[in-house]
């Protein structure tokens, strides 16, 4: 691991022409998914469908983690069992591919496994975000049965950082059981989820042996959103904490695939050393969320608040939504409003970054890596 971070300036990445290629080849791709999106509602008056939908499934947890993003809104009532199915149905016979449910925590829902066997026999891809401590060996033998086809996991470090971080001492040895248990019944994929913090950065060497010694070749770090319980944080305005964590990745994803998610969109000098494929916020192309309480938004992180609803399928068809809501999104409104935006030389690669980001003016990765 490299001790000290460089500037953005310093770093002369070694890469392969073969690595570079196939960055181009991605990038040419996702801009013809673009103009195919464009050019498709020019030629019929339609959007394409979400390739993929979450359920934000409850607020309820069985834990109380420091840095949780999901504390802020309250609701008196959740969906009904019906009413997901039904959305299920709605979105399945459009043509979208993936259904996943995060929370709160999922396996909260008492529904959970016949909501997920309907998503199923539909022809959906399913999957949960769990933070494993309710996933005993049965669980994960219903859940594999119930054809689900990728469980996200979420671990914050060794035993005493992530027991201090999820406020339980029973937490660590919880979800690394949940992993042998998903091993066992043969979830196709499995998934290691880490929030970065400065309370967590200088464990993920110890973190990643971990994750190797318990047969995990998925990794997701994802910088702390600046929602709920960690509304406050000043992570990502920490410019060495940010340069300590994508040097990180550079200098382990040979050992198991690490991602970053797309909530750092585009990184300068550093994108090719921690990504093979460009990323960009999906919100209103191929991706969107179902609310706790019916209401469409982009995306879990994004508050559950009437600034973000796009509608709610108590009241429309999710098609009907998806049709018209979204607008923000698909015009490029930042480009146009955003005068930071509008002058800067990376939006093609960038598009003005992360929405959740943004509410903490922590979106520009152009501004926090350019020290
Ligand atoms: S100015 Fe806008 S487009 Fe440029 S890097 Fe920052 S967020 Fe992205
Ligand atoms: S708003 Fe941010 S967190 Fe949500 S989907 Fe877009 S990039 Fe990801």
């Amino acid at each position: 691991m490299s001790t000290a971070p460089p500037k953005l300036s310093g770093i002369k990445p070694k890469l392969s022409v073969l690595k570079h290629l196939n960055y181009r080849r991605e990038a040419l791709s996702l801009s013809r998914f673009f103009k195919k999106f464009e050019l498709h509602h020019l030629q019929t008056g339609f959007y394409l469908p979400p390739s993929y939908v979450l359920w934000d499934s409850t607020r309820r947890c069985n834990l109380n983690c420091r840095h949780c993003g999901a504390s802020k809104e309250h609701y008196d009532t959740e969906l009904s069992t019906a009413q997901v199915q039904d959305f299920i149905s709605q979105v399945a016979s459009i043509g979208t591919s993936t259904f996943a449910v995060t929370g709160g925590e999922p396996l909260l829902r008492s529904d959970l496994i016949p909501i997920l066997s309907h998503a199923h026999s539909l022809g959906l891809a399913t999957g949960i975000a769990s933070n494993g401590f309710l996933l005993n060996r049965e669980k994960a033998f219903e859940l594999k049965v119930a054809g689900v086809s990728s469980i996200q996991l979420s671990l914050d470090g060794d035993e005493t950082t992530h027991n201090h971080i999820r406020r339980n001492d029973l937490s660590y040895q919880k979800v690394i059981q949940a992993i042998a248990h998903c091993r066992e019944a043969g979830i196709p994929r499995l998934t290691i989820s880490t929030v970065a913090t400065d309370e967590n950065i200088h464990i993920l060497p110890a973190l990643k042996d971990i994750l190797l010694d318990n047969g995990i070749a998925h990794w997701k770090i994802i910088p702390l959103m600046p929602i709920g319980r960690a509304e406050k944080t000043q992570l990502l305005q920490s410019k060495s904490l940010l340069h300590k964590l994508l040097n990180f990745v550079a200098d382990h994803r040979s050992e198991l695939h690490i991602s970053t998610g797309e909530n750092l969109p585009y990184l300068g000098e550093y994108e090719l050393l921690v990504r093979e494929y460009p990323t960009f916020c999906p919100v209103g192309f191929s991706a969107c969320c179902l609310g706790v309480d019916g209401r469409i938004r982009g995306c879990p992180e994004m508050p559950d608040t009437q600034d973000f609803c796009e509608g709610s399928i108590l009241h429309q068809s999710f098609d009907e939504i998806w049709q018209k809501g979204f607008a923000r999104y698909r015009q490029a409104l930042l480009k146009k409003e955003d005068p930071q935006c509008k002058s800067c030389n990376l939006w093609s690669n960038c598009r003005g970054g992360c929405w959740v980001m943004r509410l903490a003016k922590a979106h520009c990765i152009k501004e926090l890596l350019d020290e």
